[in-house]
């Protein structure tokens, strides 16, 4: 099968079972999306959904945030992961919006990066989620989902596997693939267990075609011979 085939069946699959997707973070604008995405590293959507909604409460935008003290900001996150990180970078990053952008979140994932807090995956984030540009972040569900189905090859860091998506990926997909491929990694194509058998994508995944390989009578043959000899 060729790689565009792949391509081609995944995201039609995608398509077919899951045309609306969007971001499981609770947020009605750029700042709270932005927010909640700083508070998202190594922490689950809903912990931070149970967190924000007292946050935006004492906080509502990049104004009074920058006001903020880390140590008032930390209040409030304290059930996060990383809350002291996190609440220095939330005050900071507020403050540059604050001071450089005229309290406007950018929509260039270059500018966004100049963010306390914001790295490349988040960025691409906020410029995906927000502003429907055309680029897709990489995180630990995209990048296993991503190497398992054999949309990538060779793949060594979240950076390359982000430049074969983006050749790849028709530019109108872009967004919900980045959904779909976390989703799809959350609650199907799991870390440690995935669930192969109710996977649509079976067919045509590269994983699942080598586990169904080496538990052929033909694969235990040879790799026994090969254990003893
Ligand atoms: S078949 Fe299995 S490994 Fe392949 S995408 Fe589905 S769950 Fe993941």
């Amino acid at each position: 099968m060729t790689i565009k085939e792949r391509y081609r069946l995944t995201f039609a699959y995608f398509s077919r079972t899951r045309p609306l997707v969007e971001t499981e973070l609770d947020w009605t604008d750029p700042f709270e999306l932005i927010v909640s995405v700083i508070l998202s590293a190594q922490c689950t959507d809903k912990r931070v959904n149970l967190i924000t909604p007292a946050l935006f409460e004492a906080f509502p935008d990049a104004k009074s945030m920058a006001l903020a003290e880390p140590s008032d900001i930390l209040t409030y996150i304290k059930s996060c992961t990383y809350p002291n990180n996190k609440s220095k970078h939330l005050s900071a990053m507020a403050k540059m919006l604050v001071n450089d952008f005229g309290g406007v979140v950018p929509s260039d994932t270059e500018m966004l990066q100049r963010l306390p807090g914001v790295g490349r995956k988040s960025a691409n984030v906020v410029a995906s989620v927000v502003f429907r540009q055309p680029v897709i972040a990489v995180d630990t569900h995209v990048f296993r989902v991503s190497v398992r189905i054999g949309l990538v090859k060779n793949a060594t860091t979240p950076l390359s596997v982000e430049r074969q998506l983006s050749e790849n990926i028709p530019t109108e997909m872009m967004h919900n693939a980045h959904h779909w491929l976390i989703l799809h990694g959350r609650y199907i194509c799991k870390a440690r267990n995935p669930l192969c058998g109710q996977c649509g994508l079976r067919d045509f995944c590269r994983y699942y075609a080598e586990i169904k390989k080496k538990k052929s009578p033909e694969f235990k043959i040879r790799d026994r011979k090969s254990r003893f000899s």
